[in-house]
């Protein structure tokens, strides 16, 4: 069942992740189904609006988004469709940061960079150093960064569990994690940040992987 939001400030919220939406699935990063976008809503930090479970991400629309309680991720409106199945992870965010807007891709560099350093069954990480994005991350310290990678558990509380004790206990991390095999998931103060974040962390998985490969390099 479609929903469509009560006030007009939540009905433009959805329609800015709807947009978002369907440029990063136009990018190749939300194939399918797959990816999910969350964002509080303006007149109401404790909800938030999140992509609906199942739906194309190229064609999404201001209906096919949700509004779940922030913190627990649970459905706050009866009748409505389910939410997105990594709900628990976007809630798990929310409770221990400040964010306003998460964003979980599978875009292809970070799919690659964590699928190829993930442990098998505990959080790994992945130092990040040098390169110029990595001052598009807000990070007290820009030079260099640790990016959690997350075991891939089937059961999706678990991974939101283990997210949310990481971030409980790590302090300032970077506004991004990569979920082993699977994807990233960034946030900041609002979808426009949360959708910059989640380039530059894309980009620097690029990098990553590009100045890890063999250079067309002539020697005499
Ligand atoms: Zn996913």
């Amino acid at each position: 069942m479609s929903y469509a939001p009560f006030t007009a400030a939540a009905r433009q919220t959805a329609q800015q992740l709807a947009g978002i939406s369907r440029t990063l699935y136009e990018r190749g990063w939300m194939p399918g189904t797959s990816g999910n976008i969350s964002v509080r809503l303006p007149d109401d930090p404790s909800r938030a609006l999140i992509t609906a479970s199942g739906r194309d991400k190229g064609e999404l629309t201001a209906r096919d988004v949700v509004e779940v309680d922030a913190r627990s991720g649970r459905s706050s409106r009866p009748g409505q469709a389910r939410p997105s199945a990594e709900t628990s992870i976007h809630a798990a965010v929310y409770r221990v940061t400040g964010a306003r807007a998460v964003i979980h891709s599978h875009s292809p560099y970070a799919t690659v960079v964590a699928h190829r350093v993930a442990a098998r069954d505990a959080v790994a990480s992945l130092r990040v150093e040098r390169f110029e994005l990595l001052k598009g991350l807000g990070l007290k310290d820009p030079a260099a960064m640790e990016l959690p990678v997350f075991p891939n558990w089937p059961q999706v509380q678990r991974i939101a569990e283990d997210v949310a004790a990481h971030l409980t206990a790590g302090g300032e991390g970077p506004p991004g994690l990569l979920l082993a095999d699977h994807g990233i998931t960034a946030w900041g103060d609002s979808l426009g940040q949360a959708k910059n974040r989640l380039e530059c962390l894309e980009s620097l998985c690029q990098l990553l992987v590009l100045s890890r490969s063999e250079l067309p390099v002539s020697r005499a």
